[in-house]
């Protein structure tokens, strides 16, 4: 008996449900990477992110070598190719049985059922497993069998069935084993990630709902681009979360100030999760609402791409765009404002932004983003009524008061004064409006 284990969005071996059942099955265990270049490039995939995972892979080999499993990273060009390619890799390996954890989005799926039907014929083992949020899509539905589509109603029922599924009781993480060197922002591996954990629960998640809305503050995790490409186990951060709480159920962690609000960002994250699952036509360009779908939007190129670049004359906004530009990461009051500022302001299709997003973040992840865009646009889940906005200078006094983080990304404002760094800036915006 010979078993593949086939990583996608899931980097480590930390609570990894097809790892641990691939041991308990015994006999010999080989791992797989399919690099998949031309679907990355058709998913707008940020160069970052594509770094991201391949130093994540590094990572990820010494961790499986340490288990005496040996990790294949081969170049499978295109999800439309991986079925074959991944048929030729099993026979070539004699291979019988294959494990992998469930990706939820639509061409993830639509591989992997070409993958079973190969399966199946050719009389191969095939196993896989929910990994990548507590919850699994579909189990969280109405009285009338239906999805929500409203944030508070699905952390509601979510809040009940997380604590019917209990906590997760997971071994002691192995820190040592899982640490590499590297001195970059985002280093890879799951000893950075797990320690990125213990320091914001330790440290800064207690405070969490004072300081998570000022970008200047790093009052945020970080550990966006770990929890999209499963370098961190989302088990395993509930499981801390609650420790760090001094909570034993959900229902009292929730209630909990500052790990309660965090609790309820990752809940956000389920919540988009299913969301994808279960709409599929989100991830080809459609709205949640259908009376959008009619919708004219402004296909303005010069001004989108002053927004691009930072250059829109409002501070906040192009502040928050060069830090995207020049990190891949955006903080999470920000995007909502630069979302917002495109959608409803300039009133440019919302879908121009979420490609741009996509093409830039090390932590884009499709049912996030897509739910984030849709939700600021008004067009998708709870949604922001259309006519609601943000006023960029109100936002900016609001959580930038002293202009520090838009002093540090638009260093040619940094000479102005406290009252004058927020507001609008005359020459740039006739620039601006020229178009
Ligand atoms: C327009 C828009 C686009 C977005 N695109 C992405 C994206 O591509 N990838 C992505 O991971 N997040 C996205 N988000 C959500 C959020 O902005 C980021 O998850 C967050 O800023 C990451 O920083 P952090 O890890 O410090 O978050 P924390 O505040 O520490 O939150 C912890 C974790 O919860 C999850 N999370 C937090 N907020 C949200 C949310 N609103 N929706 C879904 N999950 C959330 C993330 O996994 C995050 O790492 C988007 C939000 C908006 C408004």
């Amino acid at each position: 008996m010979k078993h593949l284990l086939w990583f996608r969005s899931d980097l480590r071996v930390d609570d990894h449900p097809a790892l641990n059942a691939a041991q308990a099955a015994g006999g010999e265990i080989i791992a797989l990477y399919a690099l998949t270049p031309k679907t990355w490039q058709s998913h707008e995939a940020a160069e970052c992110k594509i770094d991201f995972i391949k130093r994540n892979l590094e990572a990820l080999a010494l961790a499986l070598a340490a288990l005496n499993i040996q990790l294949y990273i081969e170049d499978m060009d295109s999800y439309d190719l991986v079925p074959e390619k991944l048929l030729a890799f099993c026979q070539q390996h004699q291979v019988s049985h294959l494990y992998f954890n469930v990706q939820y989005e639509i061409d993830e799926q639509r591989r992997d059922q070409k993958v079973q039907a190969l399966c199946e014929k050719n009389r191969m083992m095939m196993c896989c497993y929910h990994e990548q949020i507590f919850v699994q899509p579909g189990m969280i539905l109405s009285e009338k069998n239906q999805p929500f589509q409203k944030f508070s109603a699905f952390k509601r029922r979510w809040l009940i069935f997380a604590d019917r599924l209990g906590l997760p009781d997971l071994p002691e993480f192995d820190l040592r084993a899982r640490m590499i060197q590297e001195t970059v922002f985002w280093p890879a591996g799951e000893g950075e990630a797990w320690q990125r954990l213990q320091i914001f629960l330790d440290q800064k998640a207690g405070e969490y709902d004072q300081w998570r809305d000022f970008p200047a503050k790093q009052g945020t995790s970080h550990l966006s681009p770990y929890l999209a490409q499963g370098v961190l186990s989302i088990r395993r951060v509930l499981m801390e979360l609650h420790r760090a709480a001094g909570t034993y159920s959900f229902s009292e962690l929730i209630a909990s100030p500052g790990y309660g609000v965090w609790l309820n960002e990752l809940i956000w994250r389920e919540f988009y999760k299913h969301i994808i699952f279960l709409f599929p036509k989100l991830a080809c360009g459609q709205t949640l609402q259908a009376k959008f779908k009619v919708w004219t939007w402004r296909q303005d190129h010069g001004q989108f791409q002053r927004w691009c670049d930072g250059q829109t004359g409002y501070p906040l906004i192009d502040a928050a765009m060069r830090q995207l530009n020049q990190t891949g990461w955006m903080h999470n009051r920000l995007r909502m404002n630069v979302a917002v500022f495109l959608a409803k302001f300039l009133k440019i299709d919302w879908r121009w932004g979420e490609s741009y997003f996509a093409r830039h973040l090390i932590d884009g992840d499709l049912a996030a983003n897509n739910g984030g865009w849709q939700w600021c646009a008004g067009t998708g889940t709870d949604a922001m009524p259309y006519f609601r906005i943000f006023n960029p200078t109100l936002q900016a006094q609001k959580f930038d008061p002293e202009g520090v983080f838009i002093r540090q990304y638009c260093p040619e404002l940094s000479h102005l004064s406290v009252k004058a760094i927020h507001l609008p800036q005359p020459h740039a915006l006739a620039k601006y409006h020229e178009s």
